[in-house]
This record gives structure tokens, sequence and C-alpha cells, in this order.
């Protein structure tokens, strides 16, 4: 197994995940903090979304289109995230528990075409402040070192797309020699890794 260490740092207000609980928030944070499946998810569609040129990706989330779309074998980001139907995927994420503030943020819902507030529109949202800092473990399961690539493919990607409902998040791997040492580490993945050893906006 080869464990990627990561802090992720919010650089907007961020929501994950509202609840479905209807009170005075409009749109409740999720009472557990940071689901895995929330940072997994998220990292699925950046990859999905930037796919390197030399791996492939279905980007689907029906099941029925996805089947149709792995004819003749399952994509890559599939192969690596999972998908209805293969059980496994290869990797699991573990969230360090945190203490999360919460703040209240009152927003307008704008129309896309008039870029005016709708009316009514105004909602409450909770909201964990920018630069909140938190850090998760990717944990590689499978022998394949091109999909462990992608597996970092997707943490660049994640950078350049959104986290939750409409957040942006920085991201670095904390550590790139034990990365080295659990495998064999190329030209590339040293690159990639190089690029991923320090914020994206600085610190
Ligand atoms: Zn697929």
């Amino acid at each position: 197994m080869i464990k990627v260490e990561v802090i992720f740092k919010s650089l907007s207000a961020l929501t994950i995940a509202g609840g479905s609980k209807v009170g005075a928030v409009d749109v409740p944070f999720n009472e557990l903090g940071i689901p895995p499946s929330s940072v997994k998810g998220a990292l699925r569609t950046a990859v999905s979304r930037y796919t390197p040129s030399n791996f492939t990706a279905c980007s689907e989330v029906n099941p029925d289109m996805m089947r149709s779309k792995h004819a003749s074998g399952p994509c890559d980001v599939c192969k690596l995230f999972g998908y209805p139907g293969s059980g496994e995927s290869c990797f699991y994420v573990e969230v360090e528990g945190v203490q999360l503030e919460k703040y209240l943020l009152t927003r307008v819902a704008i129309e896309d075409k008039t870029q005016k507030a709708k009316e009514g529109s105004l909602f409450t949202q909770e909201v964990l402040r920018p630069g909140f800092q938190f850090k998760a473990t990717l944990n590689y399961t499978c022998e394949d070192p091109r999909l462990f690539k992608l597996l970092l493919y997707s943490l660049l990607s994640l950078r350049l797309w959104r986290f939750g409902r409409n957040g942006m998040v920085d991201l670095k791997v904390t550590n790139p020699e034990q990365i080295c040492k659990s495998t064999s580490c190329d030209n590339e993945l040293k690159t990639v890794l190089s690029s991923l050893s320090n914020f994206l906006w600085g610190d």
C-alpha cells in the first residue's frame, strides 16, 4: 500500500454536502465534518474534467451510460475510483478529525441569463472560512503503477476544480520522499510530486 498524505486548504468559503435538515440555515454544513466520500468524489470529478492525454475517462455517473461506454473495458478513471458492479476501487480516503468552525454566510442566487439576483433568492449557508485546513490520507491499494500516477494527477486537477458545492481548494502532498520509497518513481512521477509538494497559490 502507498500512503499519500495531503493537506487541503480552502481558498474560498467551503460548503460540503449540505444535510437534509430544514432549519434557520437553508444550506447546513454536514454535521459529520468532511466526509471521505466528498474528497474522493471531488478528485474523481476533477480528473474526469482534466484527464491527462494518455488516460481514459468515461465521465459518466449513470450506470447504464457507463456500461455502454465501457463496452471494450472500464476506463482508467473508473478502474481507479471504482464503478457500479466492480466493487473495488484502488484507494480509500481517511480524513483526520478536526474541529470545524462554522460560519454563516448569506448569499443571493444569481440568474444565469440575466446575471441579476433572482427574486426571493436570499439564502443562508453554513460554511468553513477561507484558509481552513484539513489533512487526509489517500491509501492506494492496487498494484498498477499507472493508476497510481492517475491518482496523483487527480490531486493536480483538483487544484483547478471545485470542491464541495462551489468552493476551491489548494493542496499539497507532505510525504513525497516516502512515496518514492514505497514505489519506483520515474521522471514523470517525480515531476508531478514536485509540483504537488507545495501549495499552488503559496502559503
Ligand atoms: Zn468509466
